[in-house]
């Protein structure tokens, strides 16, 4: 029987090991894993952990017993530094070495700290980025009522963190470099809708660039373009970069993410790649795509487990993300591009309402905003020619647009 190393013990890994003991799997499978954390999920980092509503067990993918049970080895606590492909080999950072017939590379995202150069005065203490556990801890036990936090970066981790820590009595401050928040790539819409809801929550949203962090008589400078504020806590959200080291030194084809077909296989055919990693041909898109979202790393887990058992299935579903800040829930599903037009169905003003982007009138993608249980029907019409009238027009039914 083969064996299988499964490299990078988050959400997208834990998800292969289980696939594949579901399918009926029984060879040796090793999951390494650098944090000494079971796979945990990492929405709730931002929102429910964040807030003090949910704990690690509630997100933790398996408990240890589970592994025990399917006889899946966990190396957890060490890093991979290299991949032997020659030897087929996985080198430790403990001196030890895993032989594999097969490896599935699911490395994940580190937090960007400001890309080549990072910013000056990311290391400072009470200066934090999120990524892990380890990180959500920290940046909870800062986060205390009344605490100035202020939050470089207005995409969705930033924004989440800015509402949680408004619903942990923080004095919130978000820099966003865009006038309004998320509207370059979601339309202006629904980005003044965001903009809005933070308003009102008293979370104080600023255009600015910001260039440097430093300490100054016992507290945090945010210095920015429009000056220099006083902070105590301070969280860099300015995007995530994907872990491909281990992917260029073993030599596969790497393009902004580890280049993969639409069965998840690498230039190198022993050896997939999946998650926040993958820079994977879709079907549906017609190209290749590298999507950093919850719902990716399960179905890509899932789909890599089928392709090592000979599976048939491919790549073919639309990217879907969703998010949780104050009172708005929304999910979003498809691939829209900036300058796509937007169409609203319902009243935006009642926090309740759906959003088609289009692209010489076909649907790209659409979202549903608090209304629930509609997300398949919202999937159905994505790549279809449909007119602004229908897609606006409560009267029609999603089901017969
Ligand atoms: C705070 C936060 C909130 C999020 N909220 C949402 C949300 O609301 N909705 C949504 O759709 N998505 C959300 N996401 C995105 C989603 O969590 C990620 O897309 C998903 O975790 C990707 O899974 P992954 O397994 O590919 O990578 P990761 O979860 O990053 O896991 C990769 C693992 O590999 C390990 N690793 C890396 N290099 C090595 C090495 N050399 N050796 C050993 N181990 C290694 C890492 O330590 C890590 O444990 C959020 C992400 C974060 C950080």
């Amino acid at each position: 029987m083969e064996s299988i190393v499964v490299l990078g013990a988050g959400l997208a890994g834990a998800t292969a090991v289980t696939e594949l003991r579901d399918r009926g799997f029984t060879g040796p499978i090793t999951l390494i894993g650098e944090e000494s954390e079971l796979p945990y999920e990492r929405p709730p980092l931002s929102k429910g952990y964040l807030q003090g509503n949910e704990e690690p067990e509630s997100f933790t993918v398996h408990d240890a017993i589970w592994y025990q049970e399917h006889k899946v080895e966990p190396r957890l606590g060490v890093a991979a530094i290299s991949i032997e492909s020659a030897r087929r080999q996985v080198l430790l950072a403990d001196g030890s070495a895993v032989d594999y017939d097969q490896l599935v590379l699911a490395t994940g995202s580190r937090a960007n700290l400001g890309g080549d150069a990072p910013l000056a005065g990311y290391d400072l203490p009470g200066v934090h980025t999120l990524r892990k556990l380890s990180d959500a801890k920290a940046l909870k036990a800062d986060i205390t009522d009344g605490a100035r936090v202020s939050i470089v970066g207005s995409g969705w981790i930033g924004m989440e963190v800015a509402a949680s820590a408004r619903q942990l009595g923080a004095r919130v401050t978000v820099y966003s470099t865009s006038e309004v928040p998320l509207a370059a790539v979601f339309g202006q819409r629904f980005g003044r809708h965001l903009l809005d809801l933070h308003q009102r929550h008293g979370v104080d949203v600023r255009t600015a660039k910001v260039h440097g962090i430093e300490q100054a008589d016992g507290h945090l400078q945010v210095l920015s373009s429009a000056g220099s504020s006083p902070a105590d806590v301070v969280l860099l959200a300015i995007g995530a970069v994907p872990n491909l080291q281990l992917a260029e030194t073993a030599g596969l084809d790497v393009d902004q993410g580890v280049l993969v077909d639409a069965t998840l296989r690498s230039s190198d055919p022993r050896i997939l790649a999946i998650g926040d990693i993958a820079q994977a041909m879709n079907t549906r898109l017609g190209r290749r795509v590298r999507v950093e979202h919850w719902d990716n790393a399960i179905r890509q887990g899932k789909l890599a487990a089928a392709t090592l058992l000979g599976g048939s299935e491919s790549h073919d579903w639309w990217p879907y993300f969703f998010t949780d800040q104050f009172e708005l829930g929304m999910e979003y599903v498809g691939h829209s591009a900036p300058g796509d037009e937007t169409v609203i169905r319902g009243d935006v003003d009642s926090g309740e309402f759906l959003v088609f982007w289009r692209n010489s009138q076909v649907v790209t993608a659409a979202a549903n905003v608090n209304i629930w249980d509609v997300n398949d029907e919202l999937r159905a019409v994505i790549g279809r020619e449909l007119s602004a009238e229908r897609l606006a027009d409560p009267k029609i039914e999603l089901a017969d647009l």
